[in-house]
């Protein structure tokens, strides 16, 4: 940033303008990005440009040599001056709509913008992992041009308006005299070059749209609302410019029978009254194929049934969770005369009484204390 720019143009203080001008051009020759491919070069060529474009003006030349130019950290030592030159320089810059110093030429590449993508996945998917497809329409890399913007067999050209810097000097008059800013080179856009002969292929963008299919690898584990990035899958930049990413959000679709909780999952089954007090081995679906359930005898409304290790793989980790099955009793609500002769000769057995009131704070104990029963 600070780099002194009469050393950078290897002239003396009071250089003239004609030996500023000598020593920049003698340097270009061997820094332009024509000539030398080096990134490096580039860079000086950079620093070199902006020195020169300092000091072959007058005003700019005077600016800098007074320590408040372009690059520099506004007065030297002038603490108590209350005044920085930057803060006027940078109110006109600004109130012209940029802001124009240190610029070199504005590449054309800009990274691709990020794509986003919904995807349903099955639970089944979140406990073993899965692939999925997905297909949208996005921006290629132009095969014609392979991102160059330039028609085959063509390259772009230096700008003559601006002279391959990207920028153009505006002048303004202000309470301070004449004000020197710079404005993007409205002829090249501030690229410096200038494409004649745009890619036909992409009208000189550099890439085109078009319908692509990627394969997301989804682990086992992931939740609902889980982002997936694939870096470099989004759309491709501009003018061979870096790609954006992709991003697969996940939605889980609901399943008919399991919930998801943590790694388990989990499943309420209803069983008959009798075969709840009978207990009894019944066949139960699982992602696994099906799988025995023992109901024990004298099972209760609401016990839990474990199946084991048969849950969501979690994310980076071996072990899976299991399968709890929650048993819900059905107690028969529309008896036959025979089945009500049998319960009834049942309850009689067991001494069972028709009402049995718990009276030592059962849910119901307050109301029935209210109603007097
Ligand atoms: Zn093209
Ligand atoms: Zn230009």
């Amino acid at each position: 940033m600070n780099d002194d720019y009469y050393e950078l143009l290897g002239v003396s203080r009071d250089a003239s303008t004609e030996e500023i001008k000598k020593a920049y051009r003698k340097l270009a020759r061997t820094l332009h990005p024509d000539v030398n491919p080096d990134p490096e070069a580039a860079e000086k060529f950079k620093k070199v440009s902006q020195a020169y474009e300092t000091l072959s003006h007058a005003d700019k030349r005077r600016q800098y040599d007074m320590g408040g130019g372009p690059g520099m950290g506004g007065f030297p030592g002038g603490g108590g001056a209350g005044f920085d030159f930057n803060d006027i320089f940078d109110m006109f810059a600004g109130a012209s709509g940029m802001r124009g110093r240190n610029q070199g030429p504005v590449p054309r590449q800009r990274r691709g913008g990020d794509v986003l993508r919904r995807v349903k996945i099955e639970l089944r998917d979140v406990v073993f992992g899965t692939e999925q497809e997905v297909t949208f329409r996005t921006a290629v890399l132009c095969e014609r041009c392979s991102g160059s913007c330039a028609e085959p067999g063509t390259s772009p050209t230096r700008c003559t308006a601006c002279n391959g810097s990207g920028h153009v000097q505006r002048v303004q008059q202000s309470l301070l005299g004449q004000m020197v800013t710079m404005a993007p080179c409205p002829t090249c856009e501030g690229h410096g070059d200038v494409i004649e002969s745009p890619c036909t292929g992409c009208s000189g963008h550099g890439r085109t749209a078009t319908e692509r299919t990627v394969t997301v690898r989804i682990p086992s584990g992931v939740e609902n609302g889980t982002r997936i990035q694939l870096r470099g899958e989004g759309e491709t930049g501009e003018a061979g410019g870096p790609s954006g990413d992709l991003f697969v959000e996940l939605s889980v679709k609901d399943h008919e029978m399991f919930d998801r909780s943590g790694d388990d999952l989990v499943t309420t089954i209803s069983v008959p009254m009798t075969t709840a007090a009978l207990g009894a081995t019944i066949p139960l679906e699982t992602f696994d194929g099906e799988q025995e359930l023992d109901i024990r005898p004298g099972a209760q409304p609401g016990e839990e049934i474990l199946l084991k290790g048969l849950g969501v793989t979690p994310l980076r980790r071996e072990r899976r969770g299991d399968i709890r099955v929650v048993l819900d009793v059905d107690v028969p609500s529309a008896l036959t005369d025979e089945e009500r002769e049998l319960l009834e000769r049942f309850a009689a057995l067991r001494g069972d009484e028709a009402t049995r009131p718990k009276n030592h704070g059962g849910p119901f104990a307050k109301l029935r204390e209210r109603l007097n029963l």
